[in-house]
């Protein structure tokens, strides 16, 4: 029996067979060819293309179900299949090379690929996986390989591969694949989006599963606990079970609360939220009974050139307000920059992106474009509920701004004839060091606070959420991020004013018990992650979370705090 430890991608807990898929390029020729043979080589490429893309396209319309996130990735695929300049740099390298096609295609992608993997930015560093899967594609094609297909499974697996490609994600029979275990990967990866997005029990950051594991053996994924078993032992497998039983009748249990409140035995009510990405998300939300938007990341319109128009986000807001009849929608304006690449807002050659020029310093720094969807914001409101959420506030002086620069909007709103609802609430994300400092004064000014502990972690303790290698230092539990959250926490509400989360660790159930008693009032996530965070609520006395966040406070270190949170979910919620 052996235990390696990755990171969670999607909870759960399975018991399976193994089913190594070890998708790598087959062995690819490398020979030269003579001048004359080179149209023919490029006529090759042209038709392996066209195919690779009419391949994914039939992909596309049999995935039946996905979503429109879902539907982008097969898009950027076909966008980079099709890209004319992809197309000229393997015709300008065979001519200048005269090597064969496959060999040539292999150079020009894992070159492509490779400037990827070196950028700083880690939303570019994840889309080389995305250079990989056309190229394999194309190269299948050109070998005469038929591409192996995960589609067609005979049985129940967990899936274990070193680098699974998003389209294989989609193409495969998730009917089939039970959990799936992954060398690589890290938790905002297409191909990570995907299995959360199909809820589909997943580690991956795992090394070297694939030299361990052989294909058939038996297998516990643990995603709960990020954690792969290879052979288990009888009394690991049996534990297991009892695990695998109890989360076996969650989803029928869970989805029965949908309609109650997120309320703990003994009357504290709190709120959960849905965070949203995409307009068209906003109305699958419910499903899981999401009581508003706590987190509407607006960075979407900005990815495509044209749709950042003022009239283009307003009916962009104005789709969301309306799919949530009525119940709260945060906007947050534009958190772009750092490690959130668009295009026209990237690359201008600064040393740390991470510290430099992005989101409300981006915007405050550009009126005009800020004010164009403030005024958005503004005139969508009459639509339902709207709240302004401004990302990355490091001083009073920026909130004291951006709130101007809204006073303006309204005004010029005003003069034009453009309605809006009379108080629309703008609140300050906390996701920066200084922010918790000072969060007693951005209270004064603010009417609520949201806090973003994927950022906060990431400046409280020093580490880069994108890179694997520090990433376990990255913890929640660490006594700097609990006094942290305690004092924006407190802040707020000395100041009568709400304090909200929207960062990964809200839908996180482990720590529910812990947020509830640092007095958090409102939870907002993945919308599938609701029901197991309600559940906890649910099942929780709110003074004895306060106790527990008590005891939290007074650990020394996080492994302490896990401890405590381990034993304390023994305690409160298992056994009960
Ligand atoms: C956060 O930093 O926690 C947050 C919610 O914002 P984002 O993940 O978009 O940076
Ligand atoms: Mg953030």
């Amino acid at each position: 029996m052996k235990t390696i430890s990755g990171i969670s991608v999607f909870p759960g807990v399975v018991i399976g067979t193994a089913l190594l898929f070890l998708e790598d390029n087959p062995e690819i020729p490398r020979y030269s060819i003579a001048e004359a043979g080179v149209e023919r080589e490029l006529a090759r490429f042209v038709e392996a293309a066209r195919d690779a893309a009419g391949e994914l396209r039939r992909l596309k319309e049999s995935a039946h179900g996905i979503s429109r996130e879902q539907e982008d990735i097969f898009g950027a695929h076909l966008l980079m299949i099709e890209d004319p300049d992809f197309h000229y740099q393997i015709k300008a390298r065979l001519e200048s090379k005269y090597e064969n096609i496959e060999w040539i295609v292999r150079e020009v992608s894992r070159e492509l690929s490779q400037k990827l993997v070196m950028s700083p930015n880690a939303y570019l560093r994840e889309r080389a996986a995305d250079v990989s899967d056309v190229s394999r594609r194309i190269i299948n094609r050109l070998l005469g390989q038929k591409e192996f297909s995960l589609a067609e499974l005979s049985q129940d697996v967990i899936l274990v591969a070193h680098s699974l490609l998003p389209s294989d994600v989609l193409a495969m029979d998730r009917s089939r694949v039970k959990a799936l275990a992954m060398d690589t990967g890290s938790g905002t990866s297409h191909t990570a989006i995907l299995l959360r997005s199909f809820g589909i029990p997943a580690v991956v950051g795992l090394s070297n599963a694939t030299r361990e594991i052989s294909g058939g053996g038996v297998l516990v994924v643990d995603s709960e606990e990020g954690k792969l078993i290879i052979d288990p032992d009888t009394e690991t497998i049996q534990n297991y079970r009892d695990a695998v039983e109890r989360n076996r009748k969650l989803p029928g249990k869970l989805r029965s609360l949908k309609n109650l409140p997120a309320e703990t035995p003994d009357g504290r009510r709190v709120v959960l939220n849905a965070n949203l990405d995409m307009p068209e998300e906003a109305g699958g939300t419910s499903f899981y009974g999401a009581e508003g938007i706590g987190l509407f990341r607006s960075e979407f319109l900005f990815m495509t050139p044209g749709r950042s128009a003022e009239e283009n986000q307003l009916q962009a807001y104005g789709s969301v307000l309306k799919a949530m009849g009525g119940k709260p929608v945060t906007i947050r304006t534009v958190d772009i920059g750092g490690d959130k690449a668009v295009p026209g807002f990237q690359d201008r050659g600064e040393a740390n992106p991470l510290l430099g020029w992005r989101a409300i310093r981006l915007s405050l720094s550009l009126p005009e474009m800020f004010k164009t969807q403030l005024r958005a914001i503004l005139r969508s409101s009459p639509e339902g509920t709207v709240k302004i959420l401004f990302p990355f506030i490091s001083c009073v002086e920026e909130l004291e701004d951006a709130l101007r620069l809204l006073e303006e909007a309204k005004t010029e709103c005003r003069k034009k004839g453009q309605g809006f609802s009379d108080h629309i609430e703008a609140g300050a994300m906390i996701e920066i060091p200084s922010a918790v400092m000072t969060a007693d004064i951005l209270a004064e000014k603010s009417d609520f606070f949201s806090i973003g502990t994927n950022d906060l972690i990431q400046y409280a303790l020093a580490v880069d959420r994108g890179n694997e290698k520090v990433n376990y230092l990255a913890r929640p539990t660490h006594p700097a991020v609990l006094r942290f959250l305690k004092q924006s926490i407190d802040a707020a509400h000395n100041r009568g004013i709400k304090a909200a989360m929207c960062g990964e660790l809200a839908g996180d159930p482990s720590v529910t018990p812990l947020l509830l008693g640092l007095g958090l009032d409102e939870f907002s996530m993945a919308a599938a992650s609701i029901p197991s965070v309600k559940h906890i609520v649910r099942r929780v006395r709110f003074s004895d979370c306060q106790a527990l966040a008590e005891e939290a406070l007074a650990c020394t270190t996080y492994r302490q705090t896990d401890g405590l949170l381990r034993e304390w979910a023994k305690a409160h919620i298992n056994e009960r």
